[in-house]
């Protein structure tokens, strides 16, 4: 099969490698379409959080990419919960299922993160982070990572059925049951724009996004935000204030990374609300600490989608009560990965999800 591989840091070689095969409780994937991440391009530039065999990703024959869905074309010797021939989206983590996290279903969190090799080989997986990932034609995934495609969806749609899973994991920290509550999202990227969609279909109410780009906003109106603040025309903290009847919002959902974003975040909040953290900057930030304490704020940080969110962010999508379409703007040929990560770093043309299509070449 053809595969691109992670040379040294920013260089990616397409090159030929053998189909891998499935293990007891795996199956064969073809690959039919991968979605383009800004972790992927934290991976392919600088190396964390991907791991390989202990060491930095770089010329260990690796494949990145982790938001891909694809075909079962072959089932391990003990699998009986799939058929041939379904569609799946993955999760991209499969942890150890021994450690106290993983038991725990927080497999996102697995003790053994990277400890897939060698002597100490606990069995961890997280697909284009300690194994190889999306940016090939064929890939073995354990049973319990699979989600089944609804039908109506698209291959290119698909692939963000894992990122509405981690709105709704985001969600899960925040309480679960938002119905009613106003929630705050700051940030309209991939994840922020999946975070406005599933709280929308869960019933928060209302729905505030803030974000600096206007075409941006317009997207996240499409999926459900009820209100959009331009962070760049106007002061964000006392607009949601003004919004909220002068107390604040319940929950705020941080997908910016921006370094102010948190402390604007816990200024949003009502007292006693709850902030989750899902991005980050490359920076430290500083946060007003007093505020939090004295505010009784509740604080979370997430990592990627445990217990089962993918799963129940794929019922939503079934049941045609989440739409994560409108995020989906441009899909290229396998051979052109190197275009299309450059259409999504640089945003051309209004790009948000980027995809590439492995079984299709393009000249
Ligand atoms: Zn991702
Ligand atoms: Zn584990």
């Amino acid at each position: 099969m053809k595969a691109w591989v992670l040379g040294d840091p920013g260089e990616l070689t397409l090159v030929d490698k053998p189909v891998p095969r499935p293990g007891a409780a795996e199956v064969l994937l073809r690959i039919d379409a991968t979605a383009i991440c800004a972790t992927d391009l934290e991976v392919i530039g600088h190396g964390p959080p991907a791991v390989i065999g202990g060491e930095p990703p770089f010329n260990r024959n690796f494949t990145p990419g982790h938001e891909y869905m694809g075909t079962i074309v072959e089932l391990g010797s003990t699998v009986d919960e799939f058929v041939v021939g379904e569609r799946v989206a993955v999760e991209i983590h499969a942890g150890c299922g021994r450690c106290e996290r993983c038991r725990q279903g927080m497999y996102t969190s697995c003790l053994n993160y990277g400890r897939n090799y060698g002597e100490f080989n606990k069995g961890h997986r997280a697909n284009g982070f300690t194994t190889d990932g999306g940016f090939a034609q064929y890939a073995v995934n354990h049973i319990n990572t699979l989600v089944r495609v609804p039908e109506h969806l698209s291959d290119e749609v698909a692939t963000l059925i894992v990122t509405a899973g981690t709105a709704m994991y985001g969600l899960d920290v925040l309480g679960g049951l938002v119905a009613g509550e106003s929630l705050v999202v700051t940030g309209a990227g991939p994840i922020g724009l999946s975070a406005v969609a599933v709280g929308k279909a869960l019933g928060a109410s209302p729905v505030i996004l803030t974000d600096i780009v206007d075409s941006r906003l317009d997207v996240g109106t499409r999926v459900g935000a009820d209100v959009v603040i331009n962070a760049s025309k106007e002061p964000v903290v006392e607009a949601v204030r003004k919004l909220t009847s002068g107390v604040g919002a319940n929950l705020v959902f941080e997908c910016s990374g921006a370094p102010n974003a948190v402390d604007e975040a816990i200024h949003m909040l009502k007292r006693g609300g709850r902030v989750c953290l899902g991005a980050f900057s490359n920076t430290p930030s500083l946060v007003d600490i007093g505020h939090v304490v004295t505010n009784n704020i509740y604080l979370y940080g997430i990592r990627g989608e445990g217990q089962s969110a993918v799963r129940r962010a794929a019922s939503l999508i079934a049941q045609k009560k989440l739409d994560p379409s409108p995020l989906h703007t441009h899909t290229f040929a396998f051979n052109q990965l190197p275009t299309a990560i450059r259409y999504f770093k640089e945003k051309v043309d209004g790009a948000i999800k980027v995809v590439i299509k492995p079984q299709e070449f393009r000249d």
